[in-house]
């Protein structure tokens, strides 16, 4: 038995629709350039690049709807809406062939980003931790189990921020699709229960302001939303 020098951190949790249990989080992983158009609109070839990986902290997470506070040291928070990958079984060089039954379920994502800080990290080498993982960057919708909505390959994904569309687009246009993403990320690190796995955007991210309502959805997966205070 050890004890702590100050009280330890709350679990990260995220809400399981229609369950009475959470879902408790362990890392939150990130495919950039994920969408041709996507790739395209920042500047890069989207044929010619496998997939990478950045991370946010798991605390990160805004969950049930809640406000996101508008970040600090940015004049350029970009909005970009995901489909998120819910870990729920462990393992290292999974297989595509077997990657789905480590899935536990799917939710609606935001990868709130400063674009300016990535802009400047890009151009200088530099790493994006601080483009990407500052706090409140990371808004999820409920997770649904795979159990119930099976595994999405297609469907509409969608991004309204106060009632105005913004990003338009389909899974079934992602260059990496669910599967292949988790055997690669599971080559460079051992996935484990309660990794969050953040696939990519489609085209049409853009800014965002104090007091924007966003609605996020993917058809079949399901919604999120948050007010940007
Ligand atoms: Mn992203």
């Amino acid at each position: 038995m050890s004890i702590h020098v100050f009280p330890a951190p709350a679990r990260i949790v995220a809400p399981v629709a229609q369950e009475a249990g959470t879902f408790p989080v362990r890392r939150l992983f990130c495919v950039g350039r994920n969408y041709a158009a996507h790739a395209r609109e920042m500047g890069a070839d989207p044929e010619r690049e496998p997939p990478f990986f950045f991370t946010k902290p798991a605390d990160a997470l805004v969950t049930s709807g809640a406000d996101t506070p508008y970040p600090p040291m940015t004049e350029n928070l970009h909005h970009e809406i995901e489909l998120v990958v819910a870990i729920g079984k462990g393992g290292a060089a999974i297989p595509e062939a077997t990657a789905l039954a480590h899935v536990y379920g799917y939710a609606v994502g935001l990868d709130l980003t400063r674009r300016d800080l990535q802009e400047e990290a890009k151009a200088m080498r530099r790493p994006w931790d601080m483009a990407k993982g500052f706090d409140a960057s990371a808004p999820l919708g409920d997770i649904q189990p795979a159990a119930r909505i099976g595994h999405p390959a297609k469907g509409r994904i969608t991004l309204k921020v106060n009632g105005q569309l913004r990003q338009d687009g389909d899974l079934a246009d992602q260059i990496w699709r669910v599967p292949e993403i988790i055997a690669c990320l599971s080559r460079l690190v051992a996935l484990a229960p309660g990794d969050l796995i953040f696939t990519g955007t489609p085209e049409g991210v853009g800014p965002l302001r104090r007091g924007d309502v966003l609605e996020g959805a993917i058809a079949g997966v399901g919604s999120l939303q948050t007010k940007i205070v």
